[in-house]
């Protein structure tokens, strides 16, 4: 039996975590656990927790730690992440990966990598200002790579492309700045734990999907 793959995709917003977390369900069969989209969801439903949590998303600040930390050692502990999974979205701060650590402890994950997409800040507001998702299921466009445009049909199913709330300039703004100061501390956590593998995350998608496959299979 193969040993389970565990990853954590780090790096900022508009990085490419969500991106490249899909490529790898796709090549490894692992679910992508993206809390981002686990309360989008939420909120689209409007559960309880949706309502709770939809004013926070809009704005581009963080959900507190105990909801989110609840919320992904009930995802964590589904049996359908025994095999591996990529983390995308968690953890952004201290207290979570605390948290992350003690739920891997009781499920017994000792073999994990957390891999850390970089790419520069003014990039990162322009791609996340070019960013445009599918209203009925989350799937990301871009209208500079795509050719897609706002409000024009989604081109794989058809529903309407609109811009997360989220990803108006202004929010862009103050999500970038509560990674920098609250999300990136986090990282030094884990290059204690030695478990940090750095990627390059301004190339297209394919030459980061390969630089990843490239580490993984180096660690292995
Ligand atoms: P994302 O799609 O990962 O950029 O997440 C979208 C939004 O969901 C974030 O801007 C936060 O408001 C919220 N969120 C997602 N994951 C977390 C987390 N681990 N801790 C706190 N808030 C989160």
């Amino acid at each position: 039996m193969t040993s389970p793959l565990c990853l954590i995709l780090f790096g900022p917003p508009g990085v490419g975590k969500g991106t490249q977390a899909a490529l790898l369900t796709e090549k490894y069969g692992i679910p992508h656990i993206s809390t981002g989209n686990i309360l989008r969801d939420a909120v689209a439903k409007k559960s309880a927790l949706g309502k709770k949590v939809q004013h926070v998303l809009e704005t581009g600040g963080l959900v507190p730690d105990d909801v989110m930390i609840g919320l992904i050692g009930e995802v964590l502990r589904e049996p359908d992440t025994m095999n591996g999974f990529a983390l995308d979205g968690f953890p952004r701060t201290l207290p979570q990966a605390r948290a992350l650590s003690a739920i891997f402890d009781e499920l017994d994950i000792r073999d994990y990598k957390v891999l850390e997409l970089e790419v520069d800040e003014e990039e990162l507001v322009r791609r996340l200002g070019s960013r445009l998702v599918c209203e009925k299921d989350g799937t990301v466009f871009n209208t500079e790579a795509d050719g897609v445009s706002l409000n024009a049909p989604c081109p794989e199913c058809g529903a309407r492309l609109i811009q997360r709330d989220d990803d108006r300039e202004e929010t862009v703004r103050r999500r970038l700045e509560i990674y920098r100061v609250t999300t990136s501390p986090v990282l030094a956590y884990y290059e204690t734990l030695g478990v940090v593998l750095r990627v390059d995350g301004a190339g297209s998608i394919d030459v980061v999907q390969r630089e990843i496959h490239l580490l993984l299979s180096e660690d292995a």
